[in-house]
């Protein structure tokens, strides 16, 4: 049984910042993942606190927010069969320390704050996350 699915992947500031925009790519190709659109962009302090109201009453909150709009970030529509949890799984645990060998996370993640990558949660938060960016 098919089972194409869509996820929103975004490369964080920290990543970026080191040049690792290509290498995470071509990890995510080389995993099966297409990438069916991607762009390089920086968002504002008021759209990352959009992009993560579900984390608005966490005391993470401000700090997560003022980090994705420090600077530039790449958000992609990922697609894949299963590539929600397919995403998830090559990203690793939220705390790199914790992430699980040959994952992203636990190559290039820095801290639970600057973990490299973002990655949907739920088919339906990806269909809301990938709207977000894409609305066109
Ligand atoms: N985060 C943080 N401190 C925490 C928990 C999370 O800075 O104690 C950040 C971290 O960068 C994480 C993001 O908030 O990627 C969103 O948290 P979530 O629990 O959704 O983790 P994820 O889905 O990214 O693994
Ligand atoms: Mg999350």
């Amino acid at each position: 049984m098919s089972n194409l699915e869509r996820t929103l992947s975004i490369i964080k500031p920290d990543a970026v910042e080191r040049n690792l925009e290509n290498e995470i790519k071509e990890i995510f190709k080389s995993k099966g993942f297409n990438i069916v659109k991607n762009k390089k962009i920086q968002v504002s302090k008021s759209e990352a606190e959009q992009f993560y109201k579900v984390h608005e009453t966490k005391p993470f909150f401000n700090d997560l927010c003022a980090y994705l709009s420090s600077g530039p970030i790449v958000v992609m529509i990922l697609e894949k069969e299963n590539a929600v949890a397919a995403n998830r799984e090559l990203m690793g645990a939220t705390k790199p320390e914790e992430a699980a060998e040959g994952t992203i996370r636990k190559k290039y993640g820095l801290s639970i704050d600057k973990n490299s990558v973002h990655g949907s949660d739920s088919i339906e938060n990806a269909k809301v996350e990938i709207d977000f960016f894409f609305k066109d």
